[in-house]
């Protein structure tokens, strides 16, 4: 066996500079916005955050054109505020955790709806319709140095031009720094991680050659096509 494999680090552009933020983790939170739980046909009363992940190299970044994946036939959009931690630990108190914080950044959970259908049904886990190939595509990390920490502001996304999803992060069930706390009981968090944070309603398809465009207040936006697969 050849052990001299080269495997390289998924990375994000950090927005005004030639840096790349290195992606060691992707944590993403699950119904964080009370008119996506109803339409997925859920209670939206404040349980604790439900957290999935994706792989890493799940990161479209540029994103110019992300692949329409296999094994589906609903492939949908979800517009989300991307948090980048700069720094990590465990059972973090959520007075501390916006200090962990090194930038924010728009990204598309992309979810091959129809698998997920099938997962919740059986009790089965979510990796197959969450975790594919390219299922992360992401604008550039704003640092918090000069964007601060938003709580609030417009996120939206729209599929050729014609608006789908629009909200504001002020509606978000758990805030940052709740997510961040209650993530850190779970796994030790590290530099490197993303945490993906839920998106608002009026997620739906895409199809091959859909152009996505999204974006939230002072964070720039993300612009890709879906191709052929
Ligand atoms: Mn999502």
């Amino acid at each position: 066996m050849d052990t001299h494999i080269e495997v390289s680090t998924p990375t994000v552009g950090v927005a005004g500079s030639d840096r790349r933020f290195p992606v060691r983790r992707i944590f993403c939170v699950g119904r964080n916005y009370a008119d996506h739980v109803r339409e997925m046909g859920g209670d939206p009363s404040r349980e604790p955050p439900v957290f999935f992940t994706k792989p890493a190299d799940a990161v479209v970044q540029p994103a110019r054109s992300v692949p329409y994946p296999p094994r589906t036939e609903d492939l949908h959009h979800e517009v989300e505020l991307v948090v980048a931690l700069g720094a990590g630990g465990t059972n973090i108190d959520p007075q501390q955790a916006l200090g962990c914080v090194v930038g924010y950044a728009v990204g598309n959970d992309l979810t091959r709806r129809d698998l997920q259908a099938v997962a919740r049904k059986a009790g089965a886990p979510w990796d197959m319709a969450k975790g594919f190939d390219c299922s992360a595509p992401l604008g550039e990390i704003h640092p918090s140095s000069e964007v601060g920490h938003p709580a609030s502001g417009r996120i939206w996304l729209a599929v050729n031009g014609v608006l789908r999803q629009e909200s504001d992060l002020a509606s978000m069930i758990w805030s940052v720094p709740e997510i961040i706390a209650e993530l850190s009981t779970y796994v030790a968090l590290r530099p490197g991680d993303l945490i993906f944070t839920g998106t608002p309603e009026g997620v739906g398809p895409l199809r091959p050659g859909d152009r996505v465009t999204a974006g939230i207040d002072g964070l720039g936006g993300l612009d890709h096509l879906i191709a052929a697969a």
